[in-house]
């Protein structure tokens, strides 16, 4: 089972990936994750990656599908994965094409996570995240709230605010959002692989995901 999660900032496909690779038992593959990663160990290429990041800008496709492919080739992926963030214009879903066709796998089912930008914005600038362990939360949903505040429920680490989760840099990261996936919508739309979700702030988190398992056992 391929899953493809597309969304613009702060709609919940951090979270619903989560709980998918739960249930499915199928990895989670963020490559906003593999990003951090890479800034975490504080390599060169680490420090370029965060200046860009912290823009809101996109980073170059190559250096992204470098770190797909190595993420793809790893044996947990056999059966399946939640791809998270990937691929974010045409030219990356073409990319990825190739090399799923090179790995002998299919494309799957590609959800798009419709949400307002208004409410996208109230969510960003809301949310926190374990720098330790990953794991986000939101102070503006009930169910993502943490336990004790400014506390990870998990590995009880300080929580702290994505650099990149700013007003200002929501507004870049928003707009390169509509103007990039217009194309890409349309593009897994015509391959008969899009299914479109709304997300209002009406849904609760569980709402959300039962859309989404009905969509991928239809
Ligand atoms: P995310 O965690 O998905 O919100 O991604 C955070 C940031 O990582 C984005 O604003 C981009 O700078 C970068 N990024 C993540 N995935 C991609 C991608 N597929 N292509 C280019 N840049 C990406």
């Amino acid at each position: 089972m391929n899953i493809i999660l597309i969304a613009p900032p702060a709609a919940g496909k951090g979270t619903q990936a989560k709980l998918l690779s739960e249930k499915y038992n199928i990895p989670h593959i963020s490559t906003g994750d593999l990003l951090r990663d890479e800034i975490s160990k504080g390599t060169e290429l680490g420090l370029k990656l965060k200046e860009i990041m912290d823009k809101g800008d996109l980073i170059d496709d190559a250096t992204i599908l470098n770190l797909l492919k190595e993420r793809l080739s790893l044996s947990d992926c056999n059966n399946g994965y939640i791809l998270d963030g990937y691929p974010r214009n045409v030219s990356q879903a073409e990319e990825y094409e190739k090399l799923l066709n090179s790995l002998n796998k299919d494309i799957g089912k590609v959800i798009f996570f419709d949400i307002e930008e208004k409410l996208a914005l109230q969510r960003t600038v809301s949310r926190i995240i374990c720098p330790n362990c990953g794991t986000s939360y939101n102070l503006l949903v009930n169910d993502l709230k943490p336990k004790i505040d400014g506390i990870c429920d998990k590995c009880e680490c300080s929580l702290k605010v994505r650099s990149d989760d700013t007003e200002e840099v929501f507004i870049k990261r928003f707009e390169t959002f509509i103007d990039k996936t217009k194309t890409l919508k349309d593009f897994y739309q015509e391959k008969g692989n899009l299914y479109i979700i709304n997300v209002d702030e009406n849904k609760t988190v569980n709402d959300i995901f039962n859309e989404v398992v009905k969509v991928l056992e239809s």
